[in-house]
């Protein structure tokens, strides 16, 4: 399968037609933003890193009954995914206070919660992308009730493997954004990527950042910390 278009450049991809209207190919860059952009740079790797990883973290949410958007790994940054129409909702899980989280209701990085927290945000760079509720998003039409009762239970769904499976690695899974997307016959899968770029990993011994909090922080390390990950998951 060959890339046709460039149908969209996004901050850390690339999307391009292919020869069949219902795929894309995703094409994975080192380029890096925080901050809603005003942070620019490179991670030198981290399109490999997030491309392999993403598609390796999928096949496991498959086989553990989660719809996903992956079909094929191309190349090492390249990956053929079905085409999807994004539903325009950041969806947010955390286990453990951090981030904004922590910042937003003023309490320290590091509580262990005893449920798991979701929360959306409206996917809109011009509107810095505002948190919002189930009943906000069904009122602008973003997605309907049921869309997002069964996007939840996917995000639950998908925390509860990925936790599980992160923790025998000895990484906690503090939180996590994921997006999804309706395919051409209406049915909702798990879209986008799940990496260092859209999670928080802590060393489960240490506590130590293995993430893109490093660049958010300007902690230094940042290649040092997607290629630990990328040991843990692949032994390499
Ligand atoms: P951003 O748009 O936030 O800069 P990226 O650089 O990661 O993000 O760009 C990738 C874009 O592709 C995102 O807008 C994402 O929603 C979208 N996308 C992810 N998976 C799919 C898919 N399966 N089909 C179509 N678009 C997708
Ligand atoms: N996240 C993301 N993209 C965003 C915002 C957040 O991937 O645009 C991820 C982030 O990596 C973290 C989780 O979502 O794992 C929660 O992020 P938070 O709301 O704390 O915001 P942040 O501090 O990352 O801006």
């Amino acid at each position: 399968m060959e890339k046709k278009e460039l149908l969209y450049e996004g901050k850390a991809k690339k999307v391009f037609a292919t020869e069949d209207s219902n795929l894309v190919i995703v094409s994975y860059k080192d380029d890096a933003t925080a901050n809603d952009g005003e942070k620019k740079g490179t991670i030198a790797g981290k399109g490999v890193i997030n491309n392999r990883m993403s598609n390796f973290l999928m096949q496991i949410l498959e086989k553990n009954g989660v719809s996903t958007h992956f079909v094929e790994e191309l190349s090492d940054t390249d990956t053929v995914v079905k085409k999807v129409s994004i539903v325009p909702l950041e969806v947010i899980i955390r286990n453990i206070s951090a981030g904004h989280f922590a910042s937003r209701y003023g309490v320290p990085e590091g509580i262990v919660f005893d449920e798991p927290t979701i929360e959306f945000s409206y996917k809109n760079d011009d509107l810095h992308d505002p948190l919002l509720n189930a009943y906000h998003a069904i009122a602008l039409k973003l997605a309907t009730r049921e869309e997002i009762e069964l996007i939840k239970d996917m995000a639950f769904k998908v925390n509860d493997t990925l936790k599980a499976y992160f923790k025998e690695l000895g990484v906690t899974l503090v939180d996590f954004k994921l997006e999804f997307g309706k395919t051409a016959d209406g049915t909702i899968v798990l879209a986008d990527e799940i990496s260092p770029d859209t999670c928080r990993f802590w060393d489960s011994e240490t506590g130590e950042k293995l993430d893109k909090d490093r660049f958010r922080r300007d902690m230094g390390g940042v290649e040092d910390a997607y290629k630990e990950m990328m040991r843990r998951v692949f032994g390499e």
